[in-house]
């Protein structure tokens, strides 16, 4: 089938064993390709994931970033990051961008981090992973000054509404759904996710969070990443291959990376 897993987090913290028995679990369901997501209070888990995806470079890309939870780190990690960025296992800067709802790190520190991540991605000519939650206004603001039509990239883990998506696809940005579509009460997503159009969905896992129905609730992992497709599937009235081969497809136009064997 295909299905490339756009937005995991594989790190020890939260798969003591290693990534290697999820993504076998994943395989079996499927999946033939893994974005796995480098942020944290440290560069180790971008470190780990651009090590993971250079040695299984037909399978996993990484990212490298720092997540607005710890933007207040920004400056002690800012160096050491422009150079992982540079690294060609590395395919976005990211996840980056605003979480008002946590508030983790102080607004005005996580402006400016997500604000210079637009700046690195541009300087090495790659995409960004936008992370936003209770920030959309202030998101797009950000998105509008800084990326400036040469910076795209995809909004992950989709959950705003219509309105927040027709700004982000005019700026040439992706929209990668996770589990949150599959829930009862995500009308405004699932709406998205019925009219996005074809060329611009994603779909992902955010492992080890926000797993689909029926594993809401549970430890998230590649795998699921099915059971998102085919509920996204289902909203689109397509067959669950053919959402695999579009938001494949789309994996590689955005990241430009094969995935597969
Ligand atoms: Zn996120
Ligand atoms: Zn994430």
């Amino acid at each position: 089938m295909g299905l490339v897993d756009t937005h995991c987090h594989l790190d020890p913290a939260y798969f003591p064993d290693g990534p290697e028995p999820p993504m076998a679990r994943a395989r079996e369901a499927g999946v033939v390709g893994f974005v796995v997501i480098g942020v944290g209070d440290s560069l180790a888990p971008a470190r780990a994931a651009i090590a993971l995806a250079s040695s299984l470079p037909k399978e996993v890309a990484a990212t490298a970033g720092v997540h607005p939870h710890d933007a207040r780190l920004y400056g002690d990690m800012e160096q050491e990051l422009a150079e992982l960025v540079k690294n060609d296992a590395v395919v976005a800067v990211g996840e980056c961008g605003l979480d008002y709802h946590y508030d983790y790190s102080p607004r005005d520190q996580q402006r400016d981090a997500f604000a210079k991540q637009i700046a690195l991605a541009r300087s090495v000519k790659k995409p960004i992973v936008v992370h936003t939650r209770t920030a959309a206004s202030e998101t797009l603001d950000v998105m509008r000054a800084e990326c400036r039509g040469d910076v795209r990239g995809v909004i992950h883990c989709f959950s705003e509404d219509r309105a927040f998506a027709e700004v982000a696809l005019d700026l040439g940005f992706y929209i990668s759904f996770s589990g949150i579509v599959t829930f009862k009460n995500a009308k405004a997503v699932a709406e998205v996710a019925a009219w996005a159009p074809a060329d611009r969905v994603l779909v992902e896992t955010d492992s080890p969070y926000l797993a689909p129905v029926p594993f809401r609730g549970k430890p998230c992992e590649p795998a699921y990443v099915k059971h998102t497709a085919m509920r996204v599937a289902e909203l689109r009235g397509v067959s669950l291959e053919e959402l695999a081969q579009t938001s494949t497809h789309n994996a590689v136009a955005l990241f430009g990376r094969e995935f597969g064997a």
